[in-house]
């Protein structure tokens, strides 16, 4: 599929909350005084000088910002081409960049005077963030989260608990991240006064896609001034793991109407793209309407949402941002899957190179410099998003290197 290419790519969504054909607001009729409350609090929050600088202090004293941007010189003269940069957002306060979001929602919630907060949570890290920002802000946490993945996380459950949000076990559907959307939508339907959805991705019906974007573009713009500091110049390419999109839309956004800067986001192959253990919604996905939304999704012939499946728990996802979905389509960006097995590589090669132990997500991103940096010049320059830490995946890594603890 295609699409018009626009004069900045930087403008949307549009006054239907569109980009292009993706995005929108595909709700049930009950839902939509929540998204109409949500989207003027919004409006109004972005133009507000005290909003964006409590959102500036908590950022910088709470989650340790701006993180580094750091040349990494083994793993470039090791692959023997590109420079290679990490944007170190693995650094922040609980170990990602979905704190990133989670500050910007809590404050938005604070803003509209509610008392009650509600998250859905796939691998567990945006549960942990949600719950990391409601103790700090003195709100009850209720946690949607698949059975399946209770099962699955159990150490982010702990966490989430010890942080004194509460779990709800959601065994419909599969009992993983789709479904648990799901029972946090239908939670906010019928708790209209008091509660505020916080949204772990750039997903769901708009104004979030839009809303999670700026709160992440902190990513990409502190990337901006840094790499113009170290080199002087723009970088060639970026690089960011791709599950809902966040990170990766974090990253790109503030590059976007930068013709020479080339970018890619990386979907989990999974086992590879033949079957159905896989999450590479926009390279094998179609457009259809999922959690309030029109994007590509992974489905079957008769429109039935499919699983995913990868080795990194926080891809999958069966949908993906709608603006990756109109970037996609118009061209500005590329979209290509790693399998399983090459993260895994990637994942070791940078434990010993460069003494970092990163996530399977960004392991994802990672492949894909190994593939991309010996192709390129030696002056050129790669800025990747290492955007998580590797602790909670040393458990799925050993099992993978048949190696105990
Ligand atoms: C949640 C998560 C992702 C996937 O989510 P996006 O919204 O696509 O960023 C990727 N990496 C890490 C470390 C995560 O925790």
């Amino acid at each position: 599929m295609t699409a018009q290419a626009p004069n900045s790519f930087k403008m949307g969504p549009d006054d239907q909350g569109q980009f292009g054909i993706y995005g929108g607001r595909f709700v049930a009729e009950t839902l939509m005084p929540n998204i109409l409350e949500l989207d003027a609090a919004y409006a109004a929050a972005k133009k507000d000088p005290e909003f964006l600088s409590e959102l500036e202090y908590l950022n910088k004293h709470y989650t340790g910002r701006p993180s580094p941007l750091y040349f990494a010189e083994r793993l470039t003269e090791h692959l023997g081409g590109a420079k290679v940069y990490f944007k170190r957002d693995e650094l922040n306060h609980t170990g990602s960049h979905k704190i990133n979001n989670c500050l910007g929602q809590i404050l938005l919630a604070k803003r509209m005077g509610k008392t009650r907060l509600i998250a859905e949570t796939g691998a567990g890290q945006h549960g942990v963030a949600a719950a990391t920002v409601a103790a700090r802000f003195g709100y009850p946490c209720l946690v949607y989260m698949g059975a399946k993945d209770v099962h699955r996380q159990s150490p982010n459950v702990f966490r989430m608990k010890l942080l004194g949000a509460e779990i709800e076990s959601v065994t419909a559907g599969a009992g993983t991240l789709k479904d648990a959307m799901n029972e946090a939508l239908r939670d906010w339907v019928t708790n209209v006064e008091d509660t505020y959805y916080l949204i772990g991705t750039a997903a769901g019906p708009h104004p979030y896609p839009e809303l999670v974007r700026d709160f992440q573009s902190v990513i990409g713009k502190e990337a901006r001034e840094q790499i113009q500091e170290m080199e002087g110049r723009l970088p060639d390419l970026l690089i960011a793991s791709v599950g809902g999109g966040s990170n990766a839309i974090g990253l790109f956004h503030p590059f976007l109407d930068d013709d020479n800067v080339q970018i890619v986001g990386v979907e989990a192959g999974g086992k590879g793209l033949q079957g159905d253990e896989h999450c590479a919604s926009l390279t094998a996905g179609r457009p259809g309407v999922l959690h309030g939304n029109r994007t590509y999704l992974l489905q079957d012939a008769e429109g039935q949402i499919e699983e995913g499946a990868s080795i990194s728990a926080g891809l999958d996802y069966p949908g993906i941002g709608p603006e990756h979905s109109w970037l996609k389509d118009t061209g500005r960006c590329e979209y290509v899957p790693i399998m399983d097995t090459e993260a895994l590589d990637a994942f070791q090669l940078l434990c010993r190179l460069e003494g970092i132990i990163p996530a399977l997500e960004p392991s994802h991103a990672l492949a894909e410099v190994v593939k991309r940096a010996p192709q390129m010049d030696k002056d050129q320059i790669i800025i990747m998003n290492l955007c998580g830490r590797g602790d909670k995946d040393v458990h799925t890594v050993s099992e993978q290197l048949g190696m105990e603890i």
